[in-house]
């Protein structure tokens, strides 16, 4: 591991470079309609790190945590084994001026000699008019789960949102149907709508309440009467210890984790595996780049037999999320946007003229790198500690 000389105070001098960019949203999505990311690259390529701006230091340190490693920038860091290998590609900076920015052709493109692994992921449904569920979801192709966004306004949202999936089912009555509540009722409020929404035939409901106390004394009331409704901790779960927490408490049959919040993909790998329950990897609302961490993640993760019993035997990921951006950081033929609801598993590169188009102001930029400085301080001393 890494010892004190390796672990310099200035972040600058482990990642010199750095672009922040901030990415439009095709319609607005947990409140926000654009979304600041910064990215960069290392010795195992690109990575993101991109806590959502409201989020403070101690949080945001392990997002930091999960991009370095990604990178292979984290001091004393390996390539996590079975991970996918980085493209070919030319650094951005030693590129002449004039040259011609790596394209579909280009030197940036991914390694297509390696084999190309892929996995499923659901389509998203945010909330939105129910007569525009038919073509929100025309745009991913064929999917075979879908995850529809419930509870924007609490229990008020409730018979907009049963219109809604009445709709979807008519639409789409053999399609997988999962729920999102993002934590929007209370514990009265869910348990009224987990009776409407039991007749769907869902495979789970992410996050009705808030609390882990309350997603488990919810799981208790759905059993005593009988409700067929599967629950999932999703915003219970924000660092690596919270996955072991929801499987004492039996809050939720399943978890959805995301990289860059638990710290990194090996820490999520041990964390998952201690935990026990079935997982689902999801995003945070990241572009190509941060993805392909999810991607990775999801195609190493084991299938348990209860697993496959919850989720089948291709569990669909929540890391469809490209298509919520107007803008990805990568050119077309990289992205890792869904197709028949699919996305590879393979690391990106960032298309040049995209990291110049969707950079931010100077003052942004200043607010990020102060950012960056600050999370790497925090984690800095739980580098040092393990020497
Ligand atoms: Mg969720």
């Amino acid at each position: 591991m890494a010892d004190a000389e390796q672990v310099p105070e200035s972040i600058a001098d482990l990642l010199p470079s750095f672009h922040v960019l901030r990415l439009p949203m095709v319609t607005r999505f947990r409140g926000i309609t654009e979304r600041e990311i910064m990215v960069f690259e290392g010795p195992h390529g690109w990575a993101e790190f991109s806590p959502f701006t409201e989020y403070g230091v101690p949080e945001s340190s392990r997002w930091l945590r999960a991009a370095l490693e990604f990178a292979g920038v984290l001091p004393g860091s390996a390539r996590p084994s079975g991970s996918a290998q980085p493209p070919e590609t030319q650094p951005l900076e030693t590129q002449a001026p004039g040259t011609q920015p790596p394209g579909p052709s280009g030197a940036a493109r991914a390694d297509t000699d390696a084999p190309e692994q892929s996995i499923a992921v659901n389509a998203t449904l945010p909330s939105c008019a129910t007569s525009d569920v038919e073509g929100i979801l025309a745009r991913y192709g064929r999917v075979g789960t879908v995850k529809a966004k419930v509870a924007e306004h609490g229990i008020d949202s409730l018979p907009d949102d049963l219109e809604r999936l009445q709709e979807f089912r008519r639409l789409f009555p053999d399609t997988r149907l999962r729920l999102d509540a993002n934590a929007g009722y209370s514990p009265t409020d869910a348990l009224t709508a987990c009776a409407e929404f039991a007749s769907f035939d869902l495979q789970y409901f992410e996050q009705p309440v808030a609390g882990v106390e309350d997603l488990a004394h919810l799981r208790e009331q759905l059993s005593d009467r009988g409700l067929p409704v599967v629950l999932a901790a999703d915003e219970s779960i924000r660092k690596a210890e919270d996955p072991l927490r929801v499987a004492e408490l039996g809050a939720a049959e399943v978890v959805i984790v995301k990289v860059q919040p638990l710290g990194g993909i090996a820490a999520a790998r041990s964390v998952l595996e201690a935990c026990g329950l079935p997982a689902v990897v999801s995003s945070a609302l990241e572009s190509s780049v941060g993805l392909a961490a999810g991607a990775e993640l999801a195609a190493s993760l084991p299938r348990t037999r209860h697993s496959r019993e919850i989720l089948g035997e291709h569990p669909a990921c929540g890391l469809g999320t490209v298509r919520l951006f107007a803008e990805d950081v990568v050119s077309p033929d990289l992205s890792l946007k869904p197709v028949d609801g699919e996305i590879p598993v393979r690391r990106v590169v960032p298309d040049p003229r995209s990291l110049e188009r969707l950079a931010v102001d100077s003052g942004r930029l200043d607010w990020w790198s102060t950012r960056l400085q600050a999370c790497w301080s925090a984690l800095r001393p739980t580098l040092n500690s393990r020497c």
